[in-house]
Protein backbone atom coordinates (compact mmCIF):
# COMPACT_ATOMS: atom_id res chain seq x y z
CA UNK A 1 0.00 0.00 0.00
CA UNK A 2 1.01 3.60 -0.38
CA UNK A 3 -0.68 6.90 -0.22
CA UNK A 4 -1.64 8.64 -3.14
CA UNK A 5 1.65 10.33 -4.58
CA UNK A 6 3.89 8.99 -2.10
CA UNK A 7 4.47 5.73 -2.62
CA UNK A 8 7.35 3.41 -0.81
CA UNK A 9 10.50 5.37 -0.37
CA UNK A 10 13.24 2.75 -1.14
CA UNK A 11 14.74 4.64 1.93
CA UNK A 12 11.34 4.25 4.51
CA UNK A 13 12.73 2.57 7.49
CA UNK A 14 9.50 2.85 9.04
CA UNK A 15 7.46 0.84 5.86
CA UNK A 16 9.90 -1.75 7.01
CA UNK A 17 8.85 -1.67 10.92
CA UNK A 18 5.18 -2.03 9.59
CA UNK A 19 6.02 -5.03 7.59
CA UNK A 20 8.01 -6.58 9.91
CA UNK A 21 11.10 -6.37 8.74
CA UNK A 22 13.02 -4.95 11.40
CA UNK A 23 12.11 -5.31 15.12
CA UNK A 24 10.04 -2.34 16.43
CA UNK A 25 8.96 -2.22 20.75
CA UNK A 26 5.65 -1.95 19.09
CA UNK A 27 3.20 -0.69 21.56
CA UNK A 28 -0.32 -0.41 19.73
CA UNK A 29 -1.09 -1.69 16.14
CA UNK A 30 -4.71 -1.64 14.42
CA UNK A 31 -5.64 -1.58 10.91
CA UNK A 32 -4.73 2.03 9.89
CA UNK A 33 -2.12 2.86 12.73
CA UNK A 34 1.03 1.50 14.18
CA UNK A 35 2.58 3.34 17.34
CA UNK A 36 6.26 1.82 18.73
CA UNK A 37 8.91 3.61 21.00
CA UNK A 38 11.42 5.69 19.91
CA UNK A 39 14.86 3.94 19.49
CA UNK A 40 15.98 7.18 21.29
CA UNK A 41 13.95 8.56 23.73
CA UNK A 42 13.83 12.48 24.50
CA UNK A 43 11.53 11.89 27.72
CA UNK A 44 10.34 8.82 29.39
CA UNK A 45 7.66 8.35 27.40
CA UNK A 46 8.79 8.52 23.54
CA UNK A 47 6.19 6.89 20.96
CA UNK A 48 6.03 7.10 17.10
CA UNK A 49 2.50 6.65 15.93
CA UNK A 50 2.67 6.20 12.40
CA UNK A 51 -0.21 5.37 9.37
CA UNK A 52 0.49 2.25 7.83
CA UNK A 53 0.92 3.90 4.67
CA UNK A 54 3.24 6.31 3.82
CA UNK A 55 2.35 9.67 3.60
CA UNK A 56 5.28 12.44 3.73
CA UNK A 57 3.41 14.89 6.21
CA UNK A 58 0.50 15.24 8.73
CA UNK A 59 -0.80 17.87 6.40
CA UNK A 60 -0.57 15.76 3.11
CA UNK A 61 -2.15 12.10 5.37
CA UNK A 62 -4.90 15.08 6.43
CA UNK A 63 -5.60 15.79 3.19
CA UNK A 64 -5.96 12.42 1.86
CA UNK A 65 -6.76 10.09 5.26
CA UNK A 66 -8.61 12.28 7.70
CA UNK A 67 -9.80 9.37 9.32
CA UNK A 68 -6.40 7.76 10.27
CA UNK A 69 -5.09 11.35 11.00
CA UNK A 70 -8.47 11.26 13.66
CA UNK A 71 -6.83 7.22 14.57
CA UNK A 72 -3.54 8.67 15.00
CA UNK A 73 -4.47 11.12 16.82
CA UNK A 74 -7.07 9.27 19.36
CA UNK A 75 -4.25 6.42 19.56
CA UNK A 76 -1.86 8.91 20.71
CA UNK A 77 -4.49 10.05 23.70
CA UNK A 78 -4.58 6.35 24.55
CA UNK A 79 -0.83 5.87 25.45
CA UNK A 80 -0.32 9.11 27.06
CA UNK A 81 -3.72 7.98 28.96
CA UNK A 82 -1.86 4.77 30.18
CA UNK A 83 1.61 5.64 30.24
CA UNK A 84 1.86 9.74 31.73
CA UNK A 85 -1.83 10.39 32.63
CA UNK A 86 -3.03 12.17 29.56
CA UNK A 87 -0.49 15.13 29.78
CA UNK A 88 1.78 14.82 26.26
CA UNK A 89 3.25 16.75 23.56
CA UNK A 90 2.37 15.57 20.21
CA UNK A 91 4.67 16.71 17.94
CA UNK A 92 4.73 16.65 13.90
CA UNK A 93 8.33 17.69 12.87
CA UNK A 94 7.08 18.79 9.12
CA UNK A 95 10.80 19.49 6.91
CA UNK A 96 14.60 18.54 7.66
CA UNK A 97 14.97 22.27 8.68
CA UNK A 98 12.44 21.57 12.08
CA UNK A 99 14.19 18.28 12.20
CA UNK A 100 12.43 16.11 10.46
CA UNK A 101 14.96 13.10 9.65
CA UNK A 102 12.38 10.27 8.68
CA UNK A 103 9.50 11.54 5.63
CA UNK A 104 6.80 8.76 6.57
CA UNK A 105 4.47 11.30 9.00
CA UNK A 106 5.33 10.62 12.80
CA UNK A 107 3.60 11.91 15.79
CA UNK A 108 5.85 12.10 18.49
CA UNK A 109 4.04 11.23 21.82
CA UNK A 110 6.01 12.80 24.55
CA UNK A 111 5.71 12.76 28.17
CA UNK A 112 6.47 11.50 31.76
CA UNK A 113 8.26 14.71 32.20
CA UNK A 114 8.30 18.74 31.99
CA UNK A 115 8.90 20.61 28.96
CA UNK A 116 9.91 24.05 28.59
CA UNK A 117 8.31 26.70 26.25
CA UNK A 118 8.95 28.00 23.24
CA UNK A 119 10.45 24.55 22.02
CA UNK A 120 14.32 24.42 21.35
P1 LIG B 1 11.90 13.04 13.11
O1 LIG B 1 13.30 13.55 13.35
O2 LIG B 1 10.81 13.92 13.58
O3 LIG B 1 11.74 12.64 11.65
O4 LIG B 1 11.76 11.73 13.98
C1 LIG B 1 12.29 10.50 13.61
C2 LIG B 1 12.41 9.70 14.87
O5 LIG B 1 12.58 8.34 14.52
C3 LIG B 1 13.61 10.06 15.74
O6 LIG B 1 13.14 10.48 17.02
C4 LIG B 1 14.42 8.78 15.81
O7 LIG B 1 15.02 8.58 17.06
C5 LIG B 1 13.39 7.74 15.48
N1 LIG B 1 13.88 6.50 14.91
C6 LIG B 1 14.78 6.36 13.92
N2 LIG B 1 14.95 5.05 13.65
C7 LIG B 1 14.14 4.37 14.48
C8 LIG B 1 13.87 2.97 14.68
O8 LIG B 1 14.41 2.08 14.00
N3 LIG B 1 12.98 2.65 15.65
C9 LIG B 1 12.36 3.59 16.41
N4 LIG B 1 12.57 4.90 16.25
C10 LIG B 1 13.45 5.28 15.29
Amino acid sequence: MSGSGSGRAPDDLFLKIVAGEIPADIVHADDEVVAFRDVSPQAPVHVLVIPRVRYESVAELAAAAPQTLARLVAVAQQIADAECGGEYRLVFNTGAGVGQSVFHVHGHVLGGRGFTWPPG
